[in-house]
């Protein structure tokens, strides 16, 4: 099995997981034995994570969506954006802010769960009142938390531990632009993503009736 990172990968992940006899967790609920928290921070596109939540939806699998409202590269507020929180929704999956410190401010598009984006160490794992934070200490230890950021996993894809059962539990982060675009490294699966953002936004200015003659 090659460790791409491609949906195809991404979905043996998910078998592997299901393998392994791990139960889809929402946070909300205490970690316990063979629970798996997959979390998506949704950081530059919905429509990449539209196309990750129908490929769950599709095995079955509940994830947790985390959504900016103060993003620089898409608007929650926008139609499109109302539009990927309700279809999030619909397809099951739990949906929360991915928020820019200090403001956590969750309205009735959100339940009560939040990751900071990028957050520093001071705050990180910090309790929020009234929402639970993704890493605060019940959540989060490096032995049971899995990353992809930067299309690098620091300790290894996790589909063969997840296969054998060898996590008690883990929480995995999955950046679905990663997935979604093709590229062998960050750099080139950025570049793809940009490239297609610049056809969308092409499609976009002819929609908002501006002249491209
Ligand atoms: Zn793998
Ligand atoms: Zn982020």
């Amino acid at each position: 099995m090659s460790c791409s990172f491609d949906l195809s990968h991404y979905r043996e992940i998910l078998e592997a997981a299901r393998a392994g006899g791990y139960r889809f967790a929402q946070f909300g609920e205490a970690p316990e034995r063979g629970d798996l928290f997959l979390r998506h921070d949704v950081d530059l596109s919905p429509d990449a994570a539209l196309t990750m939540a129908a490929l769950e939806a599709k095995l079955d699998v509940r994830a947790t969506y985390l959504l900016m409202t103060q993003s620089v590269f898409y608007n929650l507020a926008s139609r499109e954006g109302v539009e990927a929180v309700s279809r999030l929704h619909e397809l099951g999956h739990q949906v929360g802010l991915h928020a820019v410190y200090p403001d956590a401010d969750l309205d009735d598009r959100f339940e009560p769960v939040v990751a900071w984006h990028n957050p520093d160490p001071e705050y990180m794992t910090a309790p929020i009142p009234g929402a639970v934070n993704v890493m605060e200490e019940r959540y989060f230890s490096p032995a049971t938390y899995r990353s992809d950021s930067n299309q690098r996993w620091r300790s290894g894809c996790p589909h063969e531990e997840l296969r054998a059962g060898g996590f008690p539990w883990l929480q995995l982060l999955v950046h679905p632009e990663i997935w979604v675009y093709p590229g062998a490294t960050m750099g080139q699966t950025m570049r793809a993503l940009v490239e297609a953002e610049s056809a969308r936004r092409l499609e976009q200015l002819a929609q908002d009736r501006i002249d491209l003659t």
